[in-house]
């Protein structure tokens, strides 16, 4: 073991819960167990969805319940005390502006403004190690669709592909004056060949001194220790920088869905375990190469997170060497994230914000998730009760 390397329990729930007091802690709770009903999560997906659409005024509640648990605010303002929090527990703070689902001109440049003014923040700010962007927010998925493909192009989506490879660069360009490292998030199979070609034009310009674009690799996916291993090749020779973040990914069921429905073979692992294989082995690639890679572990999986820390601890790397990060969302894993930090790890939470109505497929995915008596939201669950209950023996909930 490194001398520098602490022996770490994600059970210590009460350094994972140091920053919530008792009434957060059990409207958490409440929020969890509701979670564990698949039946009421779908009805509120629906209901949900509904109700925006036709105009019901359910935004503060929705505001004061799930949004409260997994975004910072409606604002860059609103998000900078749960950032000025985190930061007290040496946690970063990744901000995503998470609207999604836009479709115009005005949109997209709205969101391209947001994500510099986000960098322009971060630049100044410590706490905000990283940025990230999702392309959807900033490109219409029809043409990214396309692009996916061999399609051939109108003249007007020859002028739209140059629109959004400029609104790119300049996201990218700011990042880069700027030192604040951008990740790409990783979407859809049927768009991301598009995403994966356009981060990779990226990388090659603006990573050759450091990662400053990182890409996200889905390990539900059977290709990608292939493509990260092709990557690895391109970027030694070619000479430039890798960021990867590795996810397990977060659109299984439409994935799969899309797959039998159009009769080709799932881009998705046959089974769970496949999986969590290809995450671990992702993980020792990329720390074998960490002399070109930066690296962000997207998970809320203890084994995995446990796997990392023995691999570091095999390969004699510092837990904080800078360009190793652990990264959770907000809201989920505090046990992993609050433990991690404390024992001197480079953590981060991913921070959505965004007016209400505009995260609520952000919510709904999160909720469903969560959803099912067993998994995450079972997790979730004991951690919190189990501190409720430590609390209590000490007498500090009244
Ligand atoms: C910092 C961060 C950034 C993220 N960015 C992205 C992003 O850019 N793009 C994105 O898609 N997601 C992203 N996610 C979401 C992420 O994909 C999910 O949170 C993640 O899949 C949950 O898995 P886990 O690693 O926490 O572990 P677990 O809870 O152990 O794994 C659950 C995951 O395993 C996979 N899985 C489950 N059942 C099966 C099965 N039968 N066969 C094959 N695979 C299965 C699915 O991916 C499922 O979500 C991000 C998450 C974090 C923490």
């Amino acid at each position: 073991m490194n001398s520098d390397q602490k022996i770490i329990s994600f059970e210590d729930t009460a350094v994972a819960f140091s920053s919530k007091n008792n009434g957060q802690l059990k409207q958490s709770k409440w929020l969890f167990k509701f979670f564990g009903n698949d039946t009421l999560v779908k009805i509120f997906s629906k209901l949900t969805l509904f109700a925006f659409k036709i105009k019901l005024p359910i935004s503060s509640i929705v505001k004061k319940t799930i949004f409260k648990q997994f975004c910072a605010g409606e604002t860059l303002e609103e998000s900078d005390k749960v950032i000025r929090k985190l930061n007290e527990s040496k946690i970063g703070s990744i901000l995503d502006y998470s609207v999604e689902g836009k479709e115009t001109l005005e949109d997209f440049e709205q969101t391209k403004n947001e994500v510099i003014k986000i960098i322009h923040l971060a630049k100044k700010n410590p706490s905000i190690p990283y940025t990230s962007l999702k392309i959807t927010g900033i490109a219409p998925f029809e043409i990214l669709e396309k692009l996916n493909g061999s399609a051939t192009f109108t003249e007007k989506d020859n002028e739209e592909i140059k629109t959004i490879e400029e609104r790119i660069n300049s996201i990218c360009y700011t990042a880069f004056v700027s030192k604040v490292p951008i990740y790409f998030d990783a979407e859809e199979s049927w768009i991301q060949n598009t995403i994966d070609a356009l981060a990779e034009k990226m990388m090659r310009k603006y990573n050759k001194e450091k990662a400053i674009i990182l890409t996200t690799l889905q390990m539900y996916r059977w290709d990608r220790i292939e493509y990260l291993q092709n990557l690895i090749i391109a970027a030694r020779k070619e000479n430039f920088k890798i960021g990867i973040k590795l996810v397990r990914g977060a659109y299984m069921e439409r994935e799969n869905k899309r797959a039998l429905e159009q009769n080709y073979r799932s881009p998705i692992q046959p089974t769970k375990e496949e999986t969590d294989k290809d995450f671990d082995k992702a993980l020792t690639i990329c720390l074998e190469n960490i002399d070109i890679i930066t690296l962000c572990a997207g998970t809320h999986n203890e084994s995995s997170t446990q796997f990392l820390i023995d691999e570091m601890n095999r390969l004699k790397l510092s837990p904080s060497l800078p360009n190793i990060y652990f990264s959770q969302l907000y809201g989920m894993s505090d046990n992993i994230s609050y433990n991690l930090a404390n024992a001197g790890y480079n953590v981060t939470k991913y921070l959505p914000y965004g007016p209400v109505k505009s995260v609520i497929p952000y919510l709904i995915r999160r909720a469903e998730e969560n959803s099912g008596i067993s998994g995450q939201m079972g997790r979730e669950l004991s951690y919190i009760s189990n501190e409720l209950e430590r609390r209590k023996e000490l007498k500090l909930l009244k």
